[in-house]
């Protein structure tokens, strides 16, 4: 599972990198962006650019310099107000980037997305060809969540996720996640003084994330387990992830040359296709089927297509073609795909074979509820959907 002596950090080898950077690193307590340590990460991805590689920086800091600059001392709790403030911030985020690379000749782009975006295949396609581009332009994209538009059904949510996404968009080789925390332990090390830094381990092992989040673990509340979690989704496409702290002096330098730095989780699971990944990256799902224990078994053991006989119950309102997640009794959720008919005709058809659909409902778009092609299977059982 962990492996205890560093080996050479992978980012040394990797040439195409998703960086994410926390408000914390980016922003001064209460006054809003802190320009010289912008422009101390702006330095640091200048030479990481000189040494060939390319950059796509998620960071986050809008919402809290939005707030400096409306002079709110707290931060709001209703969703207009963080709109707002995020709206005003941003300007004064890409302000400070763009200040900050021009002194290195570099060129930045903002990206805004949502997790609609993501989710409307079109959008998808369109996001990832406009990053590729500014890449072979040699631009540095400076991607954050669309803050000012989202709502809860769209919304992304938090940016560890967002450079996951961004990571599988564009095949990075890594995602670095710099935060104010060294790494992940085995345990909250403030209630267990034995818990141990965990220098090595595999993207999407349970145990890692039972320790980033299971109970009594004070660490795990909220911070971390995103972070682990969004390594696992970053492995769909192969990518590793480093969770490191980003006051470590020159910290992407010192990774850059090798220097185990933070948790480095390393991608082993199988790479997904890119239609795969696009399906399992559906953070919100238009509705769930329920299946029986032999329905569950063909999807899990042997990546079968679903059909409406192993259907027991359908919950949510969606149309032929939306994504919907096929859970077990428990609610556990075993695959996810484009679905054929709609909910209220599966709710006709469900617990019946395929030969009685065109009589039931009059037509007969597909023998299968769901084809295997167009299906994402969960690659652990009982505790994993698929990410
Ligand atoms: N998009 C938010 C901001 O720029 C931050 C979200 C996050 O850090 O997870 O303030």
């Amino acid at each position: 599972m962990t492996v205890p002596s560093p080996q050479p950090s992978v980012i040394q080898s990797a040439k195409k990198l998703v960086l994410k950077v926390g408000s914390s690193l980016v922003t001064n307590e209460g006054k809003g962006i802190d320009i010289d340590a912008v422009s101390r990460w702006a330095a640091q991805i200048a030479q990481l650019r000189a040494q060939g590689r390319q950059i796509v920086l998620v960071s986050s800091g809008a919402i809290a310099e939005g707030m400096a600059r409306l002079g709110w001392p707290r931060r709001p709790s209703a969703m207009y107000e963080l709109q707002a403030a995020a709206a005003v911030g941003q300007m004064g985020l890409v302000q400070a980037y763009e200040a900050a690379f021009t002194h290195h000749g570099i060129r930045t782009a903002q990206i805004l997305l949502t997790h609609e975006d993501l989710a409307d295949r079109r959008r998808y396609l369109n996001a990832r060809s406009t990053l590729y581009t500014l890449l072979a332009l040699g631009v540095v994209p400076i991607v954050n969540e669309n803050d000012t538009v989202v709502t809860n059904e769209i919304r992304v949510g938090d940016n560890d996720t967002l450079g996951a996404l961004v990571t599988n968009l564009i095949e990075a080789d890594a995602l670095v996640i710099l935060t104010d925390q060294t790494g992940l332990y085995s345990a909250d090390p403030r209630k267990h003084p034995d818990a141990t830094f965990i220098h090595q381990g595999q993207a999407g092992d349970p145990a890692l994330e039972a320790m980033a989040g299971g109970s009594g673990s004070a660490i795990g509340t909220g911070g971390m387990l995103t972070k682990v979690l969004a390594a696992r989704r970053a492995a769909n496409s192969g990518g590793h992830t480093v969770i490191a702290s980003g006051h470590e002096a020159n910290v992407l330098l010192r990774l850059a040359a090798g220097e185990p730095i933070g948790t480095e989780l390393r991608a082993v699971l199988p790479v997904r296709s890119a239609r795969q990944r696009w399906l399992a990256n559906h953070l919100r799902l238009r509705g769930r089927v329920t299946l029986d224990a032999g329905a569950v078994r063909a999807l899990t053991e042997a990546h079968r297509s679903l059909l409406a006989i192993g259907v027991v119950d359908v919950e949510g309102d969606f149309e032929r073609g939306d994504v919907v997640a096929c859970v077990d009794e428990h609610g556990v959720e075993c695959g996810r795909g484009l679905i054929n008919y709609s909910a209220a005709d599966t709710a006709r058809i469900l617990r019946r074979p395929s030969s009685q659909i065109a009589d039931i409902l009059g037509h007969m778009s597909d023998q299968e509820l769901m084809h295997r092609d167009n299906m994402v299977f969960a690659r652990r059982r009982p505790t994993a959907a698929p990410q």
